[in-house]
């Protein structure tokens, strides 16, 4: 006979996992089901190198910021071994000569470094911080919130949308400009706006491209900027960037903790092949092993065209939403770099081997925007970056868990591959990618490339096959302004509900995905608990 439980939740990465310690949280019987051999889907530590276990390394993710402290509180995640380093400043140093470092935290400091290539751009990055600062105050709030259901004419859509049009009643035309010009223009063209200096622009255009398949000159890309950067500025509801110690698999642990001391099951090695549905309802799942798990609430975080157009017939679902899953974006054209380094870079604008300010943030490979776009450019019309775009970081010099003392871990996230590296391995290239990556970090840095002591390349089609991340879009969807909000991942389906009754969405293909924000997780519980309190499908387990 098949097995029982009040809640199923498809998938052990982070929003699963959270999703899952909610249900345990609030007396549901629940099992999360992971087809790998351990939870954290993308936030993970691994140590790639068998002959070097000594060395461990946040393969996909690297850095956390929009984890609400709502959740981490709920869950007790401190409790669990959840701790987060503030990451140190943003530091390119430049191939023609020189060095820019950005402090988040020290106006003084960000002034005197950005003077050095313009006096006028110093001036103004107080006040660009200040604006960035005065929109994420409007944005963040919004991470937290079901996107409405706009057009609908049923009145508690028309509930929501009026409450939401009413709460922004407030805002000014100059706030309402301000998010227009972020949501549509490029970031190239945004700090064209405020800035002159192309030294200063580079290191604030990088969070404009992350994850994105569109280089710094593509408009929407302003809008990834903000995403990325509410970590930054924000108001207290979110935290800023850093670097959980023992890496982002830690943080996966964490919740995976939080989930068993509620008494949720994990189960690894798990795959789910399909949802079952009777009526138009979910009513459990069947695994890859041909065994059914019955249960009348069912979360899915995979992928949306794995969740929606494998895992589910088409017959079940309307036409619309299929053709909407069909068409959902998801390219990236990331290449994830795991080095081992012997020592930290010495770079010739700012020299020593010995640990320094500027090895503690990010170490940008973004020498300008140009730079930046032209590595678009190649992998758009079909072949791999020259000389590839990253955002690196060193997390062993703040936690001291990932490398033996003395040596260290780089995370080098960079971009870009042609989309359809997607469809196979292409290792080969990849590794001369890689190449080409360390070689442009040994030129502002000589002796980089002799540091390396092992190295780990991961692409497209790993983060595919591997790790469900479709198309390698390390989102599970692009954040382009066509797949936000209410749009994430549906028109009518933007409230963590799917086609399917009993069947709730929890992944990054939600609003407020994707990163590691547990939120997705989080909503698709509180749909479920809405819903149950309509309906008592999910009924308490009897202590
Ligand atoms: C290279 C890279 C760098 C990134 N950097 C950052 C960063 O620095 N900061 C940040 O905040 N975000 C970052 N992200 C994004 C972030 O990691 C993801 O958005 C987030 O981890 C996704 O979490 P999730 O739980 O929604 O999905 P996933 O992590 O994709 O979890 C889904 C889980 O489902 C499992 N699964 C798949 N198919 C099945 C099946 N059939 N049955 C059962 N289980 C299944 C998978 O194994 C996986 O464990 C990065 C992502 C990548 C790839």
């Amino acid at each position: 006979m098949a097995e029982s439980y009040d809640a199923i939740v498809i998938g052990g990465g982070h929003n699963g996992l959270v999703s899952g310690a909610y249900l345990a949280r609030s007396g549901a019987k629940t099992v999360i089901l992971e087809s790998r051999y351990k939870t954290g889907g993308a936030a993970t530590t691994d140590s790639p190198w068998p002959d070097a276990p000594e060395f461990k390394v946040t393969r996909l993710s690297y850095v956390m910021s929009l984890l609400p402290p709502t959740i981490m509180n709920e869950l007790q995640l401190e409790r669990h071994g959840y701790k987060v380093h503030a990451m140190g400043p943003y530091y390119q140093a430049f191939p023609e000569g020189g060095s820019i470092t950005l402090f988040a935290d020290d106006a003084k400091r960000n002034y005197d470094s950005i003077a050095k290539f313009s006096k006028k751009d110093a001036e103004a990055m107080p006040k660009w911080d200040a604006w960035l600062g005065g929109l994420a105050d409007v944005l963040s709030p919004l991470l937290l919130k079901v996107p409405p259901n706009i057009g609908s004419r049923k009145p508690s859509d028309l509930k929501d949308t009026l409450q939401l049009a009413w709460k922004h009643r407030g805002l000014d035309v100059r706030t309402i400009a301000d998010i227009t010009r972020l949501f549509t223009m490029s970031i190239s063209d945004l700090l064209d706006d405020w800035f002159e200096s192309w030294q200063v622009k580079a290191p604030l255009a990088v969070n404009g491209v992350i994850g994105t398949w569109a280089g710094p000159m593509e408009p929407g890309t302003a809008y990834v900027m903000a995403h990325h950067s509410i970590g930054d500025v924000g108001d207290g509801h979110l935290g800023s960037w850093g670097f959980p110690e023992g890496g982002m698999g830690a943080v996966a642990a964490a919740m995976e903790k939080s989930a068993k001391s509620f008494g949720a099951e994990i189960r690894l090695n798990t795959k789910v092949a399909k949802v079952i549905v009777k009526g138009g309802k979910a009513v459990g799942v069947t695994l890859e092993n041909g065994d059914e798990i019955m249960a009348p609430v069912v979360v899915t975080t995979l992928h949306p065209k794995t969740a929606f157009l494998e895992q589910l017939d088409a017959s079940d679902l309307p036409v619309d939403f299929v053709t909407d899953i069909e068409r959902w974006k998801t390219r990236s054209g990331v290449v994830k770099v795991n080095l081992a380094l012997s020592e930290l870079p010495s770079f010739t604008a700012n020299p020593g081997h010995e640990l320094q300010e500027h090895h503690t943030g990010s170490v940008e490979m973004a020498p300008s925007i140009e730079y930046m776009e032209t590595a678009f450019q190649e992998a758009r019309s079909g072949k791999p970056a020259t000389r590839p775009f990253s955002d690196s970081v060193i997390p062993s010099t703040w936690d001291k868990t990932l490398a033996p003392e003395g040596t260290h871990i780089m995370s080098m996230f960079s971009q870009w591959v042609p989309e359809d590296w997607a469809n196979e391995s292409h290792q080969e290239e990849l590794e001369a990618y890689a190449d080409r990556l360390v070689d442009c970090y040994d030129e502002v840095a000589p002796g980089f490339k002799k540091s390396v002591i092992h190295r780990d390349v991961v692409g497209p089609w790993e983060m595919e096959n591997e790790y469900g991340l479709i198309g390698g879009n390390i989102f599970h969807g692009e954040l382009s302004l066509e797949q936000l909000f209410t749009m994430r991942p549906a028109p009518g389906y933007a409230d963590y509900r799917t086609p399917i009754k009993g069947l709730y969405n929890g992944s990054s293909a939600t609003h407020a995905g994707g990163g590691v924000t547990g939120i997705p997780g989080w909503q698709a519980y509180n749909a479920a608990m809405a819903d149950k309190k309509k309906s008592g499908r999910l009924s308490r387990k009897k202590s």
